[in-house]
Parts: C-alpha cells; sequence; structure tokens
C-alpha cells in the first residue's frame, strides 16, 4: 500500500520508520504539521497486530494533536509516535535508548512525551538522549499538587471550567446542584468528582474497578452506577472519561442529559454522531477542545512561565468552547464541525 495514498495521509509533512537491530526496535514518528511550531505529542507503545495498524494509528493520532495544539492556542503543531510491540513484553532500556536517539535524529521538529504503555521513567531514559522529550518534571503544578510530569491534574482542571461554561451555555445555570454522570474513575475522572463536589455538583460514577467507584463515593459523596448503566442516568450531563467511541447512534439514543463534556480522547465514534448529538439538542464540548489541558501543560513546563500562567492558560478554555457554541449557533453546524473549521483557519495560517 503507497503511503502518500493512505485513507488517514492527509498531507503530513514527515514520516519516519524507526528501526534498531540490536534492541528490536520498531516504531514510527509521525509529524502533521508545523505550520505553528514543531510538532509535539505523545509516544504509545501498542501491541500493534500489523505495521498497517500501527500507520493507521500514528497518521491520525498526529493530525488529531494538530487540531488540539491550534484550539489550545499553542505555537505548537502536530506529531506523534507509535513503538510496535506490548509494553509489559518486550520494553527493554536498549529500546528506550534508541528511541531517543530517533527522536533526537529529527532535531526538535517532533517532541515526545506520554501516552498509552508509556512511563515519565521511560521519557526520563529517551531524554538521556535527546532534549526534545516533554512532560517528564513538573515546575508549575494546578493548585499545588504534586506531579512528576504526569499532566493529568491539568487535563482534569481544563475538563472541570471547559465543563462549567458548557453548563452555563447550555442551561444558563453554575454547578450548583448539576448532576453529572462520569464514566471513568481514573487519572482525570476522579480529579474531576473531586472539582465537582467543590462547586456543589452531584456525580453519579463508574468504573470497571469498584475501588475507583469507592474512592468517589466515600470522599466526594458520589452515587455509584453500574458501568453499563450509565448512559441511563437521568442527569445533566454526561462526562465520558474511559476510553474513545463511546458515542454512538445507539448510546446517543440512551442519553438523558443535555450536555456531553468529558476527557476521553475521541469521543465520537464517527464524525457524524456530532449531527446526532445536535439532532438531540445535547451541547457536546468537542473532545480536543475541552482535554487540551494535558497538552497546554506540557507545553508550559517547556517554557518560561508561572503556576498563574498555566492556570490563566487552562482557563482560555472555557472561552473556546464558548466561541465554537457561539459559531455553531449562528452556522447551525454540529460542534465537532465548527471545532475543525477553527483549528484548520489557525493552523493553516503560519505563525
Ligand atoms: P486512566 O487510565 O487513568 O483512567 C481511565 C479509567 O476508566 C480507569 O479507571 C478504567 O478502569 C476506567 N474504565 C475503562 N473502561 C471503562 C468502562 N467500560 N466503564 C467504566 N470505566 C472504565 O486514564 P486517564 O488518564 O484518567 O484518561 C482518561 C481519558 O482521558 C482517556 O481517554 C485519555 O486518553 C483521555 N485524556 C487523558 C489525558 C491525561 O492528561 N491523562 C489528557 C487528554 C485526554
Amino acid at each position: 500500500m503507497s503511503v502518500f495514498q493512505h485513507i488517514e495521509f492527509d498531507n503530513h509533512e514527515h514520516l519516519a520508520f524507526c528501526h534498531d537491530k540490536e534492541s528490536g526496535l520498531k516504531a514510527i514518528i509521525a509529524i502533521h504539521n508545523t505550520n505553528l511550531g514543531a510538532s509535539l505529542g505523545g509516544c504509545r507503545m501498542w501491541p500493534y497486530v500489523s505495521d498497517d495498524e500501527a500507520l493507521n494509528d500514528v497518521l491520525r493520532l498526529s493530525k488529531g494533536m494538530t487540531y488540539k495544539a491550534a484550539m489550545a492556542g499553542l505555537n505548537q503543531g502536530g506529531g506523534k509516535a507509535v513503538i510496535i510491540g506490548d509494553p509489559r513484553k518486550i520494553k527493554t532500556i536498549g529500546l528506550m535508548r534508541a528511541m531517543g536517539r530517533f527522536v533526537d535524529s529529527l532535531g526538535g521538529k517532533y517532541i515526545s512525551a506520554e501516552d498509552s504503555g508509556m512511563s515519565v521513567t521511560d521519557l526520563k531514559i529517551m531524554a538521556e538522549h535527546s532534549s526534545h522529550i516533554a512532560g517528564i518534571e513538573a515546575k508549575y503544578h494546578v493548585f499545588g499538587e504534586h506531579a512528576d510530569g504526569n499532566p493529568a491534574p491539568s487535563t482534569a482542571y481544563g475538563v472541570f471550567v471547559g465543563l462549567k461554561s458548557t453548563v452555563e451555555f447550555a442551561l444558563n445555570k453554575d454547578l450548583t446542584g448539576i448532576k453529572v454522570a462520569i464514566q471513568g474513575l481514573g487519572h482525570v475522572g476522579l480529579r474531576l468528582v473531586e472539582h465537582l463536589y467543590k462547586a456543589g455538583a452531584t456525580s453519579y460514577v463508574t468504573d470497571i474497578y469498584p475501588e475507583n467507584v469507592d474512592k468517589a463515593v466515600s470522599q466526594f459523596g458520589a452515587i455509584a452506577v453500574k458501568p453499563e448503566d450509565i448512559y441511563d442516568v437521568d442527569a445533566d450531563v454526561f462526562a465520558p472519561c474511559a476510553m474513545g467511541a463511546i458515542l454512538n447512534p445507539l448510546t446517543i439514543a440512551r442519553l438523558k442529559v443535555k450536555v456531553v463534556a468529558g476527557a476521553a480522547n475521541n469521543q465520537l465514534a464517527t464524525e457524524d454522531c456530532g449531527q446526532l448529538l445536535k439532532d438531540k439538542h445535547i451541547l457536546y464540548a468537542p473532545d480536543y477542545v475541552i482535554n487540551a489541558g494535558g497538552i497546554i501543560d506540557i507545553y508550559h513546563q517547556k517554557i518560561p512561565s508561572s503556576h498563574e500562567a498555566m492556570r490563566a492558560h487552562l482557563e482560555r478554555i472555557s472561552t473556546t468552547l464558548t466561541e465554537v457554541y457561539v459559531r455553531a449557533e449562528e452556522l447551525n453546524l454540529a460542534t465537532n464541525v465548527v471545532a475543525n473549521q477553527i483549528a484548520e483557519e489557525r493552523f493553516n495560517k503560519k505563525a
């Protein structure tokens, strides 16, 4: 199959196929667009069943990073890396070192960070061989919370402020007494429950691990729901904070909420699900706009900044979402379509 004809190719600027014989590393680095600045995006390690599957994933993810960075107001482009293989079986120090050298060979056009299957420890090994690794130390923290470079606290805060402004736009209300159904109580979801609790909202929560649910119930007065029942909760907001592609015609038909606003990446099973939400009068916060807190955090760790500047930047997520909602109303379009339009306007105009 021709890479240039690939269905996800979409004008990628640079693709690097990386192989290191000694460590066995097989990886692909994709740089989608650098009009606004060097590309930034995580490095994922995954047991892809084929090279094609890995290529498809890296192309899709790096393009997504261009849109996310543009909407987050960063002078940054979009890129991503994937390492082919099961992290629990083949990850070695030698493999991480080789990956660091490949990232370095691109001379800063691609800045790597954490993604599934990778840890801050792995990135630190890569950073021994490249200065183009981000998210390995946190100088600025939201609310003084200790962070090791994992941007989840910032993502959770960004989702919280974005959810708040989406509720204001859709329901003309603050969060007092608002009911939020949250799917997934991991690094982001549990922190979101805490923010909502402090703001006077009630969370209906689910996770496949009961201990995560117990924490939300005991610490933040949340109400437990079975995983299969989360779409049916009679709430105001649905906040997907687990996996992607969960909004499809069947789940959307079950929703009783007026707002969808959560952290998960790629929430829409297909782009036309955005229109289905609109048809049901559900205001959808486009995922890559509301969950940009992580990339904003990583960006601030790389530049001379401050706790206050990072927090103010995270809070601008709500302004960006409102811009999307106003234009979507004016043009009578789904919010995901409008977010794409605004992102394209931004990154097609060179910095
Ligand atoms: P995480 O792995 O820490 O948490 C995900 C949680 O979802 C886990 O507790 C898991 O048990 C639960 N879960 C999985 N399947 C479920 C199901 N079917 N029903 C209910 N719960 C289920 O991940 P995270 O860091 O909290 O990220 C959550 C989502 O947000 C992911 O989609 C991630 O890609 C996205 N995201 C995260 C960040 C970040 O900074 N961590 C940034 C941007 C986007």
